[in-house]
């Protein structure tokens, strides 16, 4: 896996002038080197996505189907390989890395799906006012036009598929970008989508280098943005271009809520094998991860040394062992930045019960108390494998605890009250809340984005065509 990886450029293979290499974060081998498209090439597929724009739209929605079930199919047949390919690029444990490749086979299918489904059209009568006597109005949704897909690197498949496939769905041109940490499983993408027979120009995906980001995210041919990645880069892009419509799917720091009805041994189990797993799930690097446990003092003394035992028992090392529950971070610096985080809240007077020792690019799954509420690991996401566990006295002071972040994308609340749970869904200011379960759940074809700070806008296949589309009225008269 070392030969020099093509990119694509409006539906054909291309290479440019320069090129990086991507390494493992485990063992820091080469895992490829890619080719970084030059100024010209990315012109070139621009141009080719704009030209396309009427045609692609106009495809007909079974052959747009058709093309996505074969990028769904395919996947599937080569998940073993694709998983070591994200494994090793990544640094995720090859057994969350098939976990990937099988959500990116569903989100292709239900992208297929809904392409047959979409703009089966809706008629409204006017007559219902004497102004529309004689007139009736049909809608159907069209592409706002081409679509810039920016991904990040912690699910470089998924979060890849998540942009891409909806905008075939419905018929909208598209530049994805992928991570450059972790191209190379963005890239098969491409390799799938060549097998098809849609219109070359509506899809290329370009490892654009950040620093030449900014010229594309301008480009006025590209009015749509579907990003997702830090609040910091997605805000700046934001920022940059007022009058586009973006989507921002960013951070958070998820809590997972455990109140005083879920009490029995079995629950607290339960709770604390859940919420180790997803405090560590692909080293803390999913948006979504558990960095914060609020439990109810009732069973707090209970909980806590469960969750310290289940993070204990996570298996770490090689992500190519399919034994392994937690790798490396992407690098060795983002390792260092949650280990100075770590010793920040330590040297403020948290107390530190598990963990908190760094080896390269790989940190120790982390479990700490008393962490004072000024500290950046109690007011930033971590991004990392280190939970934090507090207690707190009964349901409002539990769901105030957890509004009290300037995140807010999916809450978990283990309670086994329905009441309990409709109350959680109304007053959790978060894009998702999660009954009986961490905040990590997420079926990738429900509404999933953020309140706060934590993103603009909705992803899941059906909302990200209602995202990439507008609706246009076509009132007829004399009816
Ligand atoms: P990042 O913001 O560093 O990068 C995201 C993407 O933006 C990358 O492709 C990067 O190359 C690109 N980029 C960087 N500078 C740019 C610029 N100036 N203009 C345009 N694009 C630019 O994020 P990351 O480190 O790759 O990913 C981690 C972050 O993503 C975390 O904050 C995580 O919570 C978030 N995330 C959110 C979701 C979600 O759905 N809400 C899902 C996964 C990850």
């Amino acid at each position: 896996m070392t030969s020099t990886h093509a990119f694509w450029l409006a539906g054909r293979q291309a290479t440019g002038e320069a090129a990086f290499d991507v390494t493992s974060p485990w063992d820091g081998r080469l895992v490829g080197t890619v080719s970084v498209p030059t100024g010209a090439q990315v012109e070139e597929a621009v141009a080719a996505a704009h030209a396309v724009l009427d045609e692609f739209a106009a495809t007909p929605a079974h052959v747009r189907a058709a093309a996505l079930d074969h990028v769904s199919k395919r996947l599937a047949e080569r998940t073993e390989e694709i998983a070591g390919l994200i494994s090793a690029e990544n640094g995720k444990p090859v057994k969350w890395a098939r976990g990937e490749v099988g959500r990116a086979v569903s989100v292709f299918r239900f992208a297929a799906e809904e392409a047959r489904r979409f703009n089966s059209g809706d008629a409204q009568r006017l007559d219902t006012d004497l102004g529309g006597q004689g007139r009736l109005a049909l809608t159907r949704r069209f592409p706002k036009g081409v679509v810039l897909g920016i991904a990040p690197f912690n699910f470089p498949l998924n979060l890849c598929a998540h942009k891409i496939a909806p905008a075939i769905a419905v018929g909208a041109p598209i530049i994805l970008k992928p991570a450059p940490a972790t191209p190379l499983s963005g890239l098969i993408l491409g390799e799938l989508l060549a097998e098809t027979e849609l219109p070359a120009g509506a899809w290329s995906v370009l490892p654009v280098p950040n620093d030449r980001m900014p010229a594309l995210v301008q480009d006025e041919r590209l009015p749509v943005i579907s990003f997702t990645g830090s609040d910091k880069v997605g805000y700046a892009i934001m920022d940059s271009v007022p009058r586009k419509h973006c989507t921002l799917e960013l951070g958070g720091n998820g809590a997972a809520v455990v109140l005083a009805d879920f009490a029995s041994e079995e629950d607290l189990d339960w709770a604390a094998g859940r919420i180790a797993t997803f405090s560590n799930y692909q080293g803390g690097q999913s948006c979504i991860s558990v960095q914060r446990v609020i439990a109810d003092a009732s069973v707090y003394d209970r909980l806590l040394p469960k969750i310290v035992a289940a993070v204990e028992a996570q298996n770490t090392g090689d992500p190519s062992d399919p034994s392994t529950d937690v790798g490396p971070l992407v690098s060795e610096d983002a390792a260092k930045r949650v280990e100075s985080w770590v010793e920040e809240a330590v040297g403020a007077g948290a107390r530190l019960h598990t963990g908190g020792k760094r080896d390269g690019a790989s940190y120790a799954p982390t479990v700490l108390t008393g962490v004072p509420a000024h500290t950046t690991l109690a007011c930033e996401e971590v991004f990392g494998p280190v939970l934090t566990v507090r207690s707190v006295e009964g349901e409002a002071e539990a769901f105030e605890a957890v509004n009290d972040s300037k995140y807010g994308l999916q809450a978990g609340v283990f309670t086994h009250d329905l009441q309990t749970a409709f109350r959680a869904h109304r007053a959790l200011e978060v894009g998702g809340v999660v009954v009986g379960d961490v905040p990590s759940y997420r079926a990738d074809q429900m509404p999933y984005g953020g309140a706060k700070q934590s993103g603009v806008g909705r992803e899941g296949v059906k909302f990200a065509m209602d995202d990439y589309t507008y609706e246009r009225v076509l009132v007829l008269t004399g009816l």
